[in-house]
């Protein structure tokens, strides 16, 4: 009995409690998600199980999803963190999902993370080693991308490139919304009053302190993608028009080019005409700019519309979601370190 009692106490005597712990959000935005809800809760509690020097809450935004998402979220709870639920009142999309994540985390540094398991939770002790390190953005790369065809890898690549050359405040190539970042930096995003949230030009936009890890992003666990290519393709062209202004001048560039030539060679044909009496052979050249133009300007028409339509949206200043419901379940019990 005695030698229970002492052993009782050299334990708790070697227990170590982490006074001002950081405390961490995590954020899953999940649409439709109820093939992996479990699976990303169980592994992401295990992960926390293996940090007892932080403080962990969970928040879950179901994206007005039509399965059991919503149900599956509210039975999730961990002992030691707490875990927030939150539903929109229909499906906004992941960046909408992920603003809601941004505005009501608490936490000294928040993560977001995709529900499918695409972004591994056993990175989480990496990135948090940088982020005491003293960084204040940790970006994950994807070195590879597993079980993604071979025309979205490429189309990306290209995106990529475009959106760096043509944006004002870089984006990191290849770095989804999987990364740490820091409270200043959750903050200012949290300031940012666009309703056309691009959050890969958001989150890149304050800068920082950054670093950047690599990482091979793995197959999705279960499901399918939630992005249609006409939905990657408009989130593309949001990116664009939210971060540059440079397609307005390319518009004008081109314009002033066409109009010089035209110029040009309105002067040779009147020459050609006047001067040497010559009839102007006509159908081929003229179907050749009356088309060419048309294009032209139709293609400036597109792209001062993308930039109006922009203006459009931030004008009526409608909110970016709108919620139905907030679970909310305490941790039960601290993380002990022995
Ligand atoms: N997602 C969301 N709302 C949407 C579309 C997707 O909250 O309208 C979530 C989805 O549940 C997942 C994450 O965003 O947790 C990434 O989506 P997905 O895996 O379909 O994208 P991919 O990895 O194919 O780019
Ligand atoms: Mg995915």
């Amino acid at each position: 009995m005695v030698a229970i009692d002492r052993s009782n106490k050299a334990r708790t005597q070697r227990k170590i409690r982490y006074t001002n712990r950081a405390l961490i959000s995590l954020i899953v935005p999940a649409f439709n998600e109820q093939e992996v809800l479990n699976t990303i809760h169980h592994k992401l509690c295990t992960v926390i199980a293996t940090l007892p020097e932080y403080r962990f809450e969970l928040i879950y935004i179901d994206d007005g999803s039509t399965d059991e998402s919503w149900q599956m979220m509210c039975q999730l709870n961990n002992s030691f963190s707490s875990v927030v639920c939150l539903q929109m009142s229909r499906n906004f999309g992941k960046e909408a999902a992920l603003t809601a994540g941004f505005e009501h985390a608490q936490g000294d540094a928040v993560i977001p993370i995709d529900a499918d398991l695409q972004d591994p939770p056993e990175l989480l002790p990496k990135m948090l080693e940088a982020w005491k390190k003293g960084f204040d953005v940790v970006n994950m790369k994807r070195s590879a991308r597993e079980g993604e065809s071979w025309l979205k890898t490429a189309s990306a690549r290209c995106y990529y490139k475009l959106l760096n050359w043509v944006s004002d405040s870089p984006v990191e190539e290849d770095v989804g919304d999987f990364r740490l970042l820091d409270r200043k930096v959750v903050d200012a995003i949290n300031t940012l009053p666009e309703r056309n949230r691009y959050m890969k030009g958001l989150m890149s936009w304050p800068g920082f302190n950054q670093t950047t890890l690599e990482f091979k992003r793995p197959e999705r666990a279960a499901g399918e993608t939630k992005w249609s290519y006409l939905q990657l393709v408009k989130l593309g062209l949001s990116g664009i028009t939210s971060f540059s202004m440079k397609p307005l001048r390319l518009a004008t560039w081109v314009g002033c080019v066409i109009s010089l030539y035209a110029f040009i060679f309105a002067i040779w044909v009147l020459v050609k005409t006047l001067v040497f009496g010559e009839p102007v052979p006509g159908y081929p050249s003229i179907m050749l700019t009356v088309l060419a133009l048309g294009g032209v300007q139709l293609l400036a028409i597109g792209i001062l519309g993308e930039y109006i339509a922009g203006l459009f949206t931030e004008a009526k200043q409608r909110p970016v979601y709108l919620l139905m419901d907030i679970k909310k379940t305490e941790a039960k019990e601290e993380l002990q370190y022995e």
